[in-house]
């Protein structure tokens, strides 16, 4: 493991921290602005100056960067208060990486600077109410007429669809066929005629995910991807993106931010760092927050080699979450009764404990739940024997549903 930047790393550091911190929007521009056009305000001067998607082929809107350039980038980033432009990150993690590899030339050339630029949102239209974990086994079909394609079903989750630009979808094409070979995969227009958008109310009163229904709309075949029957391999694409770029889990509370806690708050008229209880809590913490750092370092020093990474994005999200779930789940605990008081208006770091428990079980579920993370790690990185597939090679229509 090498800690250390390479002078060329070293270099490109300095370029891009001179950059960000002259560039950063200031206070007095962000004033009365929604958190969405603060996003849109900051990745568009990221775009017009180069650093925005910079892994991204220059004629894409990128700047040709490798993969150790990007993580130094988002570390001096890290260390800015720049807006959050989380709301890019479906269309730039995850659809862009998927037309990358399957859309035509011409599609690339529409399609992907403005996703860099974040004029254009995207949200991924896969999960459904029987097909999430197992997403192969969802019923949103498409027919074929014509040159178009005829959609009826329905999507559950769908973060951000209330506001998204265009979509990723998967639906069947084949119900005769055994699940996984009777998917194809699109793109569309989320402002087309037939689609339902109904936000679902969070407990944390936002509203980040969505109902999608569709009543026949439709889909030129000329927005597939992948052949007819191709769909699944072409949303693995997607969900090895996805993986990637969720396993860091930003802007939710961390191991200093405990610490700071535990200096600042009381137990029995002392400061709760000096409880024994605390102090072992921490310690524990500490060490997996350890683990984790420096698993995250042996994938940092793979990329620099140019290798890909193994294993390390799944064994971030599997451990990472339940630390971070922990950790605010003891600052609740830690903070009395104050702890239940949740209002925008609260102490910075109190409100930032409380939101991330409110968000942090929805990360251990997003992109593969836990046990799902656990399943791919004992078969495809441990050898162990796979789990039993009762629907193994039967034609999809075949499956008893059990309704
Ligand atoms: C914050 C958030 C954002 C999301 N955004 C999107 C989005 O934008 N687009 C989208 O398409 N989807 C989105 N999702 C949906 C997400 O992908 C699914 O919730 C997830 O894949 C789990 O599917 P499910 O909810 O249907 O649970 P299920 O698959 O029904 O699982 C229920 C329980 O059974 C367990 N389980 C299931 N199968 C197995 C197995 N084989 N072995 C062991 N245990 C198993 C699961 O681990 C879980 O505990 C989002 C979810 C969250 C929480």
């Amino acid at each position: 493991m090498d800690f250390n930047d390479t002078p060329e790393e070293a270099a490109f550091r300095t370029e891009a921290k001179t950059w960000l911190t002259a560039q950063a929007p200031t206070e007095a521009e962000l004033s009365g602005l929604s958190d969405m056009a603060r996003a849109k305000l900051w990745q568009q001067r990221k775009a017009q100056a180069g650093w925005a998607c910079i892994r991204w082929p220059k004629a894409f809107g990128g700047r040709d960067a490798n993969p150790i350039e990007q993580v130094i980038l988002n570390q001096e980033e890290a260390k800015l208060n720049t807006p959050n432009t989380g709301v890019f990150s479906i269309g730039q993690g995850m659809a862009a990486p998927t037309m990358m590899t399957w859309a035509t030339q011409s599609q690339k050339q529409q399609y992907l600077p403005k996703l860099a630029s974040g004029e254009h949102i995207w949200c991924q239209l896969f999960s459904e109410p029987a097909g999430g974990s197992d997403l192969a086994a969802l019923r949103t079909k498409a027919v074929r007429d014509g040159d178009e394609w005829v959609i009826n079903g329905q999507k559950i989750w769908t973060s951000g669809a209330q506001y998204s630009d265009y979509g990723i979808l998967v639906v069947r094409t084949d119900p005769d066929v055994p699940k996984h070979q009777g998917l194809s995969y699109f793109f569309l227009d989320m402002k087309s005629p037939g689609i339902d958008i109904k936000p679902i109310k969070q407990i944390s009163g936002a509203s980040g995910f969505n109902e999608v229904y569709f009543t026949d709309v439709r889909i030129p075949d000329a927005q597939r991807l992948g052949e007819v029957g191709q769909g699944w391999q072409v949303a693995l694409t997607t969900l090895m993106n996805e993986r990637a770029s969720i396993g860091g889990g930003s802007g939710a509370a961390g191991f200093d931010q405990i610490m700071q806690l535990a200096q600042r708050l009381n137990i029995n008229d002392k400061p709760a760092i000096e409880d024994g209880q605390v102090r072992a809590n921490l310690a524990n913490w500490y060490v997996r927050q350890a683990g984790l750092k420096f698993t995250g370092y042996r994938s940092m020093t793979a990329l620099s080699r140019g290798e890909i990474p193994g294993p390390e994005n799944s064994i971030g999200k599997l451990v990472g979450a339940p630390l971070t779930q922990d950790l605010a789940s003891f600052a609740i605990d830690l903070m009395d009764q104050a702890g239940i008081l949740w209002s925008p208006e609260s102490d910075a770091l109190e409100h930032l404990f409380q939101s991330t428990y409110m968000s942090i079980p929805g990360l251990r579920i997003a992109g593969g739940t836990d046990e799902i993370m656990a399943n791919i790690i004992a078969e495809r990185v441990l050898g162990l024997p796979q789990d039993v597939r009762v629907d193994k090679g039967i034609a999809f229509s075949d499956v008893p549903t059990g309704n």
